[in-house]
């Protein structure tokens, strides 16, 4: 039987953090033996909030598969590449944008949210609304039946089954409908309880030393209405307990214990920041070692994306002959 074949990307910002690794790189990890896996430095995606300023974009792109290496992605296994070194990307970005009607783009979700969160930058642009139509391509060409990605995402997926039917309908059956691929953990709450996001300031990166976990797990925000350790907490919509959904065996024990008043919030922080450093401790460590060996990452992204580009170019030349060019 055939491998289901697997794209996902993630965009270079800087160092990955908790959130990406529970929503989405643990899939990655999980089906590099089950699955035929593509995955993609978004290095074009980065450009639609931090195009002003790309100094930090080669060493992001480096950094950032260095953490992918650093929790278990095998360049044996996948094909790890970067989205810009295979061009056609950008050919078929343009020619789903032609069949793009524009409310499909206005309406999404993750647009109208980011354009009001993030103050910091003007968004007001064209490839910042067309993100969805350059993410569909990076599916599509490479006829993805699967993509884990985190709840975050869910829209823009659906886009890109949307307008795989327009395609199709138009122009004959080239390309393949994706599924999304969802981890236990879609959405992981930032320190402040809004999604965790390098851009809101709010998150834990996957590898970070003990002391600056410690201090980031005491900032998070705490039931208002407990005073002493002893009053009833309330674990539901606690994110100090959200993470111990994620991270301790026996969160149902706890929410006991909270909603019981046994445990206070200030014993609840400290176990919590043990067992996020037990997890981030080896990552740390190997983040460190291949950190000396740059010329590895270079290459594996070398090789990866002349894998990468021999199956775009042969779903492109299908795209081609469809559209009749
Ligand atoms: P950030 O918001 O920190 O800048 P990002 O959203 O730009 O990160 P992407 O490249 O868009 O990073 O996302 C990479 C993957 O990680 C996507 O599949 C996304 O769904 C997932 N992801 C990112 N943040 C979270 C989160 N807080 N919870 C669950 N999944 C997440
Ligand atoms: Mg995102």
């Amino acid at each position: 039987m055939t491998k289901k074949r697997v794209l996902s990307g993630m965009r270079p910002t800087g160092r990955l953090h908790l959130g990406h690794y529970f929503g989405a790189l643990k899939n990655y990890v999980a089906i590099q033996d089950t699955h035929e896996c593509f995955f993609m430095v978004a290095d074009w995606h980065a450009l639609t909030s931090d195009y002003a300023d790309t100094s930090n974009i080669r060493e992001n792109v480096i950094d950032m598969v260095i953490d992918w290496l650093s929790v278990g992605i095998d360049p044996k296994k996948a094909v790890i590449f970067r989205q810009s070194e295979v061009p056609q990307h950008s050919e078929l970005f343009l020619i789903l944008s032609m069949i793009t009607p524009l409310g499909w783009l206005q309406r999404c979700p993750t647009y109208k949210e980011q354009l009001k969160e993030i103050q910091n930058k003007d968004l007001n642009n064209y490839g910042f609304l067309g993100y969805p139509v350059l993410m569909a391509s990076d599916i599509l060409l490479y006829k993805a039946n699967e993509v884990p990605v985190g709840e975050d995402q869910l829209a823009h997926l659906e886009f890109s089954r949307e307008i795989t039917r327009r395609f199709n309908n138009f122009y004959g059956d080239v390309l393949v409908e994706p599924q999304a691929l969802l981890t236990k953990t879609a959405r992981v709450p930032g320190l402040d309880k809004r999604k965790m996001s390098k851009s809101y300031g709010n998150s834990i990166l996957l590898a970070e030393t003990d002391e600056d976990i410690a201090k980031k797990v005491k900032t998070m925000y705490t039931d208002p209405l407990r005073i002493k350790a002893t009053d009833p907490g309330h674990p539901d919509g606690c994110v100090v307990f959200a993470f111990h959904e994620i991270f301790n065996k026996d969160a149902q024990t706890r929410k006991q214990e909270c909603i019981n008043g046994c445990v206070g919030c200030v014993k609840c922080k400290k176990e919590l920041t043990e067992m996020i450093c037990e997890f981030s401790r080896p990552i740390l460590k190997k983040r460190q070692e291949l950190a000396n060996d740059k010329k590895y990452v270079e290459d594996i992204l070398k090789e990866g994306s002349l894998k990468a580009e021999q199956v775009a170019s042969q779903t492109m030349k299908e795209i081609r002959e469809a559209v009749k060019l």
